[in-house]
């Protein structure tokens, strides 16, 4: 009888003693999560790849350029050269060079223009 009992008491003992052990680790070290602190810098890429001064800038026709609705550069076959007389400078969608880079950005197109640049998008400037 006696026995049993000491046999009984030490079951419970051991199996307190696991479960213990068990949350110990879900609440300690072992459980930890690693979560990331928000960040307060703004990312050429959620500009629309350009300098903050540019992300929501007005073009030359005063278009406001939102970087969450802008063409790739590639989908509007952007070059680095004029056609015809046509480029970027006299675009009414162009915004002038903000820190003398001798770039410029676009109110519909992601990235840095060149102001002898041109797209398909182009749309000659009448102001
Ligand atoms: S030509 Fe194209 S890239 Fe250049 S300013 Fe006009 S729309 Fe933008």
């Amino acid at each position: 009888m006696a026995d049993d009992q000491r046999t009984r008491r030490r079951f419970m003992w051991l199996t307190g003693t696991a479960a213990m052990a068990g949350l110990a680790g879900c609440s300690g070290d072992g459980g930890e999560t690693e979560t990331e602190a928000p960040t307060t810098t703004t990312s050429a890429s959620s500009t629309g790849g350009v300098p903050a001064a540019y992300a929501t800038a007005t073009s030359l026709d005063g278009t406001q350029r939102n970087p969450d609705s802008l063409s790739s550069q590639e989908a509007v076959s952007y070059q680095d050269q004029p056609k015809d007389g046509q480029q970027c400078s006299n675009c009414r969608f162009y915004i002038e060079d903000k820190n003398d880079d001798g770039l410029g950005a676009c109110a519909i197109v992601e990235g840095k223009v060149a102001p002898d640049g041109y797209c398909v998008s182009y749309v000659a400037y009448e102001g």
